[in-house]
């Protein structure tokens, strides 16, 4: 990855986009609710007044102990990936997706379960560079939860719909398609529910992003951070 493609992508990120700003915001905004439809997930680099969505650090989270998460990095073992944007960064990060991890990655990388859990739902056939959808997969576990991979490369996606995976399998590569800004990574988030914006038909009002952080790396006791890199160790 290019050190200028990561300042573009930063400096993207000031651009403001206030519908989508309160798409997240407001459940009402009905038309900005179609735009989200129309130009697919947009978890990554929707942006707004910094301003209005910078959180101080003592609001974000609670988390749970990082040492005995149930989550694991989303990439091989002995893998090392930098974080972009991370919790309550503001920018992308805020709103409905205020917790979330993007992975800086090359297109094609493998993408690892953080969790075990069924798929419950994927897409897959979008070019990477398109910006009107994303290849995305969701992974439901035994809590309920769901997690939550975006900007998959094309044909990226390495599980069907229904299939158990267990924490650590291979199940996709990465890439560039969706709302990444033009850097080509992995956004990460966990929700209460399986419903995110970007999925047509699914209400997106209800399954705000949650916190949580990962047992296999350094200590991360309110999640990753922003522009640290993190080495995935056996667990
Ligand atoms: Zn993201």
């Amino acid at each position: 990855m290019t050190q200028d493609l990561v300042d573009k992508y930063r400096i993207d990120n000031n651009r403001v986009d206030k519908c989508v700003e309160n798409n997240v915001k407001k459940v009402g905004c009905f038309m900005c609710f179609i735009l989200i439809i129309s130009i697919g997930l947009t978890a990554c680099n929707s942006d707004s007044d910094s301003s209005e969505q910078t959180v101080p650090t003592t609001l974000c989270g609670p988390f749970s102990a990082w040492e005995s998460s149930d989550y694991v990095l989303p990439y091989a073992v002995d893998e090392e990936f930098e974080v972009n944007q991370a919790n309550c960064s503001g920018f992308g990060h805020s709103g409905f997706w205020l917790y979330g991890y993007d992975f800086i990655m090359d297109i094609g990388t493998p993408v690892h379960a953080i969790r075990s859990g069924r798929v419950v739902y994927i897409n897959d056939g979008i070019t990477d560079g398109v910006r009107s959808a994303t290849n995305l997969i969701l992974i439901q576990h035994d809590d309920g939860t769901v997690a939550l991979y975006s900007h998959l490369t094309n044909a990226g996606v390495l599980v069907i719909g229904g299939q158990w995976v267990i924490k650590g399998d291979l199940i996709a590569l990465s890439g560039d398609t969706g709302n990444t800004g033009g850097l080509p990574h992995l956004h990460v988030s966990l929700h209460p529910c399986k419903s995110v914006p970007g999925i047509l038909g699914i209400p997106q009002d209800n399954c705000y992003a949650i916190p949580f952080n990962f047992s296999n790396t350094d200590a991360n006791p309110k999640g990753l951070e922003a522009r640290k890199k993190y080495r995935a160790l056996p667990f």
